[in-house]
């Protein structure tokens, strides 16, 4: 198996030692900002080794080649982008052709394990569907082609066979299964998951910032098993989750159109003087002169400002006919706009927006 250092790989890891497999494991260096990885990978390594289980672990240096490569996790001239996993800015983290390059190593050296000891051998990968959308080479049909492929053009290739556990699962998925199999081997989960990096831009002393794509995704999973992330982070564990679910908040209402719950929002009863700009591209939206209290349980504003140009679409969900509002600048969902008898009403999510007084 592929070991990153991330957590998915190291929940792989375990779930295949709970299993009883024998494991060989390879990581890679490939010029990573996010170097730390291998180091927690080599400490889990060792801390699995003093808990009695053996494996082999290879660090494989790619860093030559792949220097030749552009993207924001090796080049210095691209810097790491912040915000919610899915966003376009997030493609940035992709490194070219990535995954081909590890699986085919991956898959010369299982088929040499295979002659070597005259078994059997799985590849197993930690990829899952969080990684889809914006990884194509972590989708399946992916590793359904190149495995053909590589089967194709290699003798006795009837013995590797490729093992993806959590293909239709997410980093939850990953984490719950972890939970069974540390129980199951005696294993302590906080260590085994504080030796492990998702952050690719950790700071000098390895903290993450909990900012990036992959550290929100990465937040969310301990939440949702109502755990806290044993790594360290710049911030303390609450600010962090706090900062991670409203970034899942704004990405859920901005970009699938959704709806804050009222009453809830942050500028709901703001009233400071102050001009309000688009969270997403920073476009001015609003001034505070024109925000009124509707008692709806949203930001209400009587009017945009000059050269906001908001764009104004008719929107039929949910059964009525309402005008949906989107920035210009961005083409995020910000809220709707509604004509009434005291005039016009734009119903803004606070999420939508960043307030700087005057
Ligand atoms: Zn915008």
């Amino acid at each position: 198996m592929a070991l990153s250092g991330g957590m998915d790989s190291t929940g792989l890891l375990i779930h295949l030692l709970a299993k009883g497999y024998t494991v060989s494991c390879i990581s890679y260096e490939y010029g990573q900002k996010h170097r730390i990885e291998l180091e927690r990978a080599v400490a889990n390594i060792e801390y699995l080794k003093d808990n009695g289980f053996n494996i082999e672990h290879k660090i494989a240096d790619l860093s030559s080649a792949m220097s030749l490569f552009h993207s924001a996790l090796t080049s210095d001239d691209v810097e790491i982008p912040e915000g919610h996993y899915e966003e376009e800015q997030m493609k940035a983290t992709v490194v070219p052709n990535r995954n081909a390059i590890f699986a085919s190593i991956l898959y010369g050296y299982a088929l040499s394990v295979a002659l070597r000891e005259n078994t059997d051998v799985e590849i197993a990968l930690g990829v899952h569907s969080g990684d889809h959308a914006i990884y194509p080479d972590c989708r399946p049909e992916f590793y359904e082609s190149i495995g053909n492929a590589f089967a194709v053009g290699n003798w006795d290739s009837e013995k590797v066979k490729f093992n993806l556990p959590y293909i239709d699962g997410d980093k939850e998925t990953i984490l719950r299964d972890a939970l069974i199999s540390c129980q199951k081997m005696n294993l302590d989960f906080d260590t085994v998951f504080a030796n492990t990096n998702t952050s690719y831009n950790p700071d000098k002393n390895g903290r993450a910032s909990g900012t990036s794509g992959a550290d929100i995704e990465r937040i969310l999973a301990f939440h949702a098993i109502g755990r806290k992330d044993p790594v360290e982070y710049v911030k303390p564990w609450n600010e962090v989750l706090t900062g991670a679910l409203k970034a899942q908040l704004r990405f859920h209402v901005m970009k699938e159109n959704g709806t804050e719950r009222p009453f809830t929002g942050e500028y709901d009863k703001h009233f400071d003087e102050g001009k309000y700009y688009c969270a997403d591209c920073d476009k001015l939206l609003f001034s505070s002169d024109a925000k009124f209290d509707s008692g709806c349980g949203w930001p209400a504003f009587s009017k945009e400002v000059e050269d906001a140009d908001i764009t104004q679409l008719k929107d039929t969900s949910y059964g009525m006919i309402r005008i949906e509002v989107r920035c210009s600048g961005c083409d995020s969902h910000l809220g709707h706009l509604f004509h009434e008898s005291k005039g016009p009403r734009y119903c803004i999510n606070s999420i939508c927006l960043n307030f700087r007084g005057d």
